[in-house]
């Protein structure tokens, strides 16, 4: 069998990786393989599986991570927490959780054949569908056996000495690689409200982030949803059909606009298919991958006539057309955005029967896309139903948690499940649940403890041959796309070390600073620089996140590529080579 689909302890591999076994098998193997910690390091023979790459994670970024280092002949492992593979799409398994991106744009575009053989049943696929894709890949690819399931990483120290990664699992095992690459999404640490008393609850409670896979029923059951952001909203609409009574409580309300979803037939994934070229080329261009594009003219270039035809075109049109493909002055002109603010504002109250419920649903603290918008289907109508209720936790805050329900401020309520829609610990929240030692055993929690800098939200200073997918900095928006990028650039970062003998790879200090200063200036002006919101790193439930901090890398994406495209064509000088 071939050496390369097995996974060998270090002292076993000593004794193939070497010049004189270069048998028919173990030869490609031999000549793409990264010298073993082992060698490097005697005392390191101490039976930890050593790869050439550890990748933490198997959602999207970690499958295609894993694909494309094997493709390249790299020994590749993946370290996953849940039992399956789909990251954001296995363990966001609440009702209604559905793409916000279309799905023939949100789809891996790597494998013409998996675009042939792929039909997506809606243009925004729910939750079963999204992880039924990724196991198909899974298994189309055989990832499988080099993915290690339910092993949560703990913690990964770089050692100096053999210039490696030791990684260690929350259950106490152990792995070693040459370069370890975090595929551990942007929003994955589930934050909880820090109410008394959860735990005291008699009924049954879930964070939408962490859904139980057995689900939860609520036909004819009294339920409580906390939160109305993107989960929130998603979670409300489905859970409103069937359950008894619903009762949302909302602190602050979102500016949410219609997804327009809607089947696929069979004709129209044929025309779909036949267009994936076009169609990958504009998320190319547009500025976060969407195939939304800008519209090059400002708010007040255009008649009030025209501007309302626009808006009331784009406020029908599907997806995130009204918030990425709005005027372009939209997210930085106050005025602009106010008009539009107003525009939106008008529809709730169309919408909402309760004039009262419907002012409790208009957003007064901040603008329409100044945080990120939750798209819906038939949300607003939802509080036209005699069974759903509003409570404004802003006039009436929770004050605990019961064994039977929730008090507010004003009153107990009495509740069978309660729904935490409240939110992720984002960006670096799910690095900070891994204890990373770099170079001098300094951490990247302390590193960060200002807010993240990276380069290109990639690598670290003081972290070598440390790479991330979805890092801080790096280009979001559909992120699929910017995965496909980041993990082709990642791969071709580490053909470039083995084809010059490299075995340490560390970003520079200067090249992180001009990359932090990039991100600083292309965020200047944005109106969403003066909201609370995961997109400004502020989340209350957690110590230490609230203040604003610079977490998300505004610019766009074909500039994101342009600099990355530049570092490695120049032979990767932002990065010290030995
Ligand atoms: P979120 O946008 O951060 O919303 C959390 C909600 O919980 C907010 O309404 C927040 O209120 C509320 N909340 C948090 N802590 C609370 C507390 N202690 N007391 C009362 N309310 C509290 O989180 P999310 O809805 O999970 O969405 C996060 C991101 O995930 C989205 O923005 C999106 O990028 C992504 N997402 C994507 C999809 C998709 O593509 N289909 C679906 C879902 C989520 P405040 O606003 O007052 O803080």
């Amino acid at each position: 069998d071939s050496v390369a689909d097995q996974v060998y302890p270090a002292a076993v591999i000593l004794t193939v990786d070497t010049p004189k076994t270069g048998g028919v098998n173990v030869g490609a193997w031999l000549a793409v393989s990264f010298a073993p910690c082992s060698e490097v390091m005697p005392s390191c023979s101490d039976n930890i599986p050593d790869y050439d790459a550890l990748i933490i994670g198997a959602g999207l970024s970690g499958m295609y991570q894993l694909h494309v280092l094997r493709e390249q002949g790299f020994r590749a492992h993946v370290l996953e927490a849940g039992s399956g593979v789909g990251g954001t799409w296995y363990w966001n398994r609440y009702p209604g959780a559905r793409f916000d991106s279309e799905s023939w744009s949100y789809g891996y575009s790597f494998s013409a054949e998996l675009l042939e053989e792929w039909d997506w049943s809606e243009h925004f696929a729910g939750q079963p569908e999204v992880e039924r894709y990724c196991n198909h890949v899974a298994d189309k690819f055989d990832l499988r056996r080099d993915i290690s399931f339910s092993t949560r990483v703990a913690w990964a120290r770089f050692e100096e000495e053999s210039c490696s990664w030791r990684v260690g699992t929350a259950a106490g095992r152990e792995f070693r690689a040459r370069f370890l690459v975090t595929a551990i999404g942007l929003l994955s640490a589930p934050t909880m409200p820090r109410f008394e008393g959860v735990e005291s609850f008699s009924g049954q409670w879930a964070h939408t982030g962490l859904w139980p896979k057995e689900g939860i029923n609520f036909d004819g059951k009294r339920v409580a949803v906390i939160g109305t952001g993107a989960s929130g909203v998603q979670t409300i609409q489905e859970v409103a059909k069937s359950a008894a009574r619903l009762t949302v409580f909302q602190r602050r309300p979102n500016w949410c606009t219609p997804l327009h979803n809607g089947p696929i037939s069979e004709a129209e994934m044929d025309a779909i298919r036949t267009r994936y070229d076009e169609i990958f080329e504009l998320c190319k261009q547009t500025t976060a991958c969407f195939v939304h594009s800008v519209d090059s003219r400002g708010t007040f270039e255009v008649t009030p006539e025209e501007r309302e035809a626009f808006w009331e075109e784009r406020y029908a049109g599907q997806g995130f057309g009204i918030w990425q493909g709005n005027f372009r002055d939209m997210l930085k002109d106050r005025e602009a955005n106010q008009m539009m603010s107003a525009f939106v504002a008008d529809k709730i109250r169309a919408r909402v029967n309760d004039p009262a419920t419907a002012e409790l649903l208009i957003p007064k603290d901040h603008g329409f896309g100044t945080r990120r918008v939750p798209q819906e289907t038939h949300y607003y109508e939802v509080y036209n139903q005699p069974n759903v209720e509003l409570v404004s936790m802003l006039e009436a805050p929770i004050e605990r948690v019961t064994p039977t329900g929730l008090r507010t401020r004003d009153r107990d309520y009495a509740f069978d499940v309660i729904i935490y829609a409240t939110g992720f610990d984002a960006v670096t929240g799910s690095f900070d649940r891994i204890d990373f030692r770099g170079a001098g055993d300094v951490t990247l929690k302390d590193k960060w403890a200002e807010g993240p800098r990276t380069l290109v939200g990639v690598m670290v200073d003081q972290f070598p041959n440390l790479f991330m997918i979805m890092g801080p900095h790096a280009a979001l928006g559909n992120n699929p796309r910017s995965i496909e990028y980041n993990v082709e650039w990642v791969r071709d970062c580490l053909v470039h070390a083995r084809s010059t003998g490299a075995q340490r790879l560390e970003a520079k200090a200067e090249a992180v600073e001009a990359w932090a200063n990039f991100v600083h200036e292309k965020a200047q002006g944005l109106l969403s620089n003066e909201i609370d919101s995961w997109m400004t790193g502020v989340n209350m439930n957690v110590a230490g996140r609230k203040h604003r901090r610079l977490v998300r890398y505004a610019g766009t994406a074909p500039e994101y590529r342009a600099r990355c495209d530049a570092i490695a064509a120049g032979g990767y000088e932002e990065l010290q080579q030995s």
